[in-house]
């Protein structure tokens, strides 16, 4: 019996992808609390946003939780990388609670520049979209009443404020470089007194990844974004490759990969949000090579050497680890 020859498929792959500097920390941060504390470590929120780590978390011992009164007296609480309103840590100090901010230092970045503004006397427009933990926690870094958030250049349009003179904006870290730069246009030309910071809040993870699926995409028939659907990060790329003409479908894991996707497929594109492992990459071209003869191509755009400190309290913790 002879085997029938599999299809041919070019898989072009992007980098830089996957894990940026602030997911890695979030998870060593997790990964050391347990090494040093032991189990349980709780963690507020999803730590980052993606089903696959926070499970691999969860079996070493990590407890998820929403809110800070779901965890117990006594034990350690970890932060997500997405940061925190204020009030939280407030309230685990006066619990006696011992934290540990796993908030990306890019998105504390930004959380500084809103207590600059609000201290300048600005209000502040910000960029961002409606209900992202990242939005919750840079809103809740002022108090009520000196933020309000925009998400699109219609929202702009609508916007009005009694002294014009005193506005200023700022943006999520996460958001599309494209449509955050139109919406930035759009507040210049109606209020053009507005004070922003020299480049969007946009970070170097985003942008990057972004960049690549932009060269990559007008190659490829078909783009696999390897990502959660509340990261907002994996959404954007899968739009950047839409836009640039190119079908885009936003993955999990290997086995929500639909082999009628690839009628007529001759060159896929593959990246991966900043909170999705290369294990769920090599995964997902593992997968490919059963059915599909797989050629692999890297398109490498620029790259990346950007690393954070981790909290004092741990730092000794990874030096002996
Ligand atoms: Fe930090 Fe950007 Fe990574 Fe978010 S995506 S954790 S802001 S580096």
């Amino acid at each position: 019996m002879t085997e029938t020859a599999k299809p041919p498929l070019l898989v072009k792959i992007a980098s830089p992808r996957g894990f940026c500097a602030g997911v890695d920390r979030a998870i060593e941060i997790v990964e050391l609390s347990l090494h040093k504390y032991g189990a349980p470590v709780y963690v507020r929120h999803e730590i980052v946003h993606n089903k696959f780590v926070v499970d691999s978390l969860k079996a070493k011992g990590a407890v998820f939780v929403e809110e800070l009164d779901e965890v117990p007296d006594g034990v350690p609480v970890v932060f997500s990388a997405h940061g925190v309103p204020k009030a939280v840590p407030h309230k685990a100090a006066e619990r006696g609670l011992n934290y540990l901010d796993a908030t990306c230092p890019l998105v504390s970045k930004v959380h500084r520049q809103a207590e600059r503004q609000v201290e300048a006397g600005r209000h502040i427009i910000f960029v961002g979209h409606r209900g992202h933990p990242e939005v919750v926690g840079t809103f809740g870094q002022v108090e009520p009443g000196h933020m309000t958030l925009v998400e699109t250049v219609e929202d702009v349009a609508r916007l009005s404020f009694e002294d014009e003179g005193k506005l200023s904006f700022l943006t999520q870290t996460t958001l599309s470089v494209d449509d955050t730069a139109e919406i930035i246009n759009a507040l210049k030309a109606r209020f053009p007194a507005i004070v922003g910071p020299k480049a969007e809040d946009i970070c170097y993870a985003t942008s990057n990844r972004q960049a690549a699926v932009k060269v990559m995409a007008d190659d490829c028939d078909l783009v696999l974004v390897i990502g959660a659907p509340n990261s907002s990060n994996s959404l954007r790329l899968v739009e950047v490759a839409e836009r640039e003409g190119t079908r885009a479908k936003l993955i999990q894991r290997a086995v929500e990969i639909e082999l009628r996707w690839f009628d007529g497929v001759q060159t896929l594109g593959l990246t991966a949000g900043a909170s999705a492992p290369e294990i769920l990459v090599r995964e997902v071209v593992d997968m490919l090579g059963r059915h599909f003869d797989v050629t692999e191509e890297r398109v490498k755009t620029v790259d990346e050497r950007i690393t954070f400190k981790l909290p004092r309290a741990l730092a000794e913790e990874a030096d002996a680890a």
